[in-house]
């Protein structure tokens, strides 16, 4: 059986989500947990859009293990791919992936050249690329509108370049399938060596036909599929990436083609993405939906209840969707709550599981059940990567409700110098804002300001998420207790951290010139 290479671009178009603010260490958590999920190409970024995706491509290249790291470079700046390569090359198996608007609309509006001029210049940065690695994409931006004749010329063009991958883009979403199988079909009557090029489809889900696009294309000997953890990108987002493997997976017989992808790592990856980006996962989507292994038909109680009922055509534990009734109390021992841990596809060395532990017991002293939400929280919490804090929230207690002024009292450590301070606001939420702000000589706006119960229940924890805007720069925040202005107050200080290390980040000018600005696919 060949293979579907499953090529993640989470990390690069999945950030295209408006509003999408990850730091980098949000972005690391991910690209770490794609490693585990097994998936065959990390497009890990842009490197030479700023100094924050070089170094973090840079990091990603130089301490994960197992994927190809794929980097863009655009096709009309042959500085790209010195920057691009220089953050790649550290990777066991670096790819760099360049690309040309085909379409007329978008070569007239954005290239602003011909058909032949176009080509030309997929050959110069195929040829550019090639300098650097063997491994190079080729993606054609908004294929699926071209003259087909064009794309086939591209396509030939690219191939005798060098090109390893060739890549279709429904940069539009525009494409129903028919119109994908017939242009593999006249790529593959056109191309003579079809067999030995891995052709690959990226599809937007405009019409929401963006996995029906990419299977027919798979049909028609795709072997490569670009996707995103939960489908999120631009617009209506891209392929996600669990319903293409869920897809291959309960179809396998029929497309005789399998995924390298570790299934039980599909959920947990599925909810890291959904906590980190803050964008939700409607009820009924596929797979990860909370409802997606719902079913209110009063249905026989099967004889054997280890079969899978007949209405369910996939089973939910292959992808690691554990059900989340199980409780734990007060009296769950270490061993249970490594076991659930682990289930719920956390791999925690000893030290970690430990603190974890120490802190779950801290929140059953709160809380009477503790819920899989609330485990993932906690963890999420306690394993936070390793970037360096400037502020730390020590101890806050707020008065308010009938009184006439609500106040907060409040120590915080800054750089390790533990300072207190009071003050005054229109609520309890607001006094602790005003007070934290002004010890760390902050003034940001705040732009957005969400909270929501993580579990049912009276005693669930809040969970408030925040958008912090000062200077140009803006960041998210998030914290979570069972009192919900201690959430808000952990919020701000994670947004305030962020805001911290964004101002003293350096800036170099070799990244963004825009006037050579591009659009990608
Ligand atoms: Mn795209």
């Amino acid at each position: 059986m060949g293979q579907v290479l499953v090529f993640d671009t989470t990390l690069r178009d999945g950030m295209k989500s408006p509003g999408t603010i990850l730091t980098s260490g949000e972005k690391f958590r991910i690209a770490k947990q794609l490693v585990r999920l097994q998936v065959d190409v990390l497009e890990a970024g842009f490197p030479a859009a700023s100094e924050e995706q070089y170094l973090l491509v840079e990091r990603i290249a130089r301490e994960l293990n197992g994927p190809v790291v794929s980097v863009l470079a655009r096709a009309t700046n042959p500085r790209d791919f010195e920057i691009a390569w220089r953050a790649v090359k550290s990777s066991a198996k670096p790819r760099l992936h360049t690309f040309v608007p085909v379409s007329r609309e978008y070569r007239r509006h954005f290239l602003k050249k011909t058909a032949d001029q176009a080509l030309d210049l997929g050959v110069s940065a195929v040829q550019m690329a090639k300098q650097y690695v063997s491994d190079v994409e080729f993606s054609l931006v908004d294929a699926f509108r071209a003259d087909p004749e064009e794309v086939v010329q591209l396509v030939l063009a690219v191939i005798e370049a060098g090109a390893t991958t060739v890549n279709l883009a429904d940069t539009v979403g525009c494409a129903v399938p028919t119109d994908v199988e017939r242009l593999f079909r006249y790529l593959r009557r056109s191309v003579y060596r079809f067999d030995q090029i891995s052709f690959s489809i990226h599809c937007h889900n405009d019409l929401g036909l963006a996995l029906a696009n990419s299977i027919t294309a798979i049909a028609e000997g795709a072997t490569q599929v670009h996707c995103t953890v939960n489908g999120i990108g631009e617009r209506a987002g891209n392929v996600a990436l669990e319903e293409l493997v869920a897809a291959l997976v309960t179809r396998s017989t029929e497309f005789k083609r399998q995924v390298g992808t570790r299934l039980d790592q599909v959920y947990p990856t599925s909810r890291l993405v959904r906590r980190l980006t803050g964008i939700a996962v409607q009820p009924h989507k596929p797979v990860v939906g909370a409802n997606a292994f719902m079913c209110e038909t009063v249905v026989p109680q099967l004889a054997d209840s280890t079969e899978n009922p007949p209405y369910q055509i996939i089973n939910p534990d292959l992808f690691g969707i554990v059900n989340g009734n199980d409780q734990l109390t007060s009296e769950t021992a270490l061993s249970q709550f490594q076991e659930r841990i682990t289930e719920l596809g956390y791999d925690l060395g000893e030290e970690e599981l430990k603190k974890c532990y120490l802190a779950f017991m801290d929140l059953t002293a709160r809380k009477e059940q503790v819920f899989d939400a609330d485990l993932d929280l906690l963890v999420n919490t306690m394993t936070e990567s390793g970037e360096k804090t400037r502020y730390r929230l020590l101890y806050l207690s707020v008065n308010a409700g009938s009184i006439s002024v609500p106040n907060a009292t409040v120590q915080l450590e800054v750089e390790g110098e533990v300072i207190q301070d009071a003050g005054f606001g229109h609520g309890p939420v607001d006094a602790a804002f005003k007070t934290i702000c002004r010890m760390a000589k902050h003034s940001p706006r705040l732009v957005r300001y969400e909270l929501n119960a993580v579990t049912p229940g009276m005693d669930a924890q809040g969970e408030v998420a925040i958008r912090l805007e000062e200077n140009g720069h803006l960041v998210s925040g998030r914290g979570v207790d069972s009192d919900i202005v201690m959430a808000s107050a952990k919020a701000l200080v994670d947004g305030l951290n962020k805001l911290y290390s964004m101002t003293v980040q350096p800036v170099i000018s070799e990244f963004t010139d825009e006037e050579s600005w591009m659009p990608r696919l």
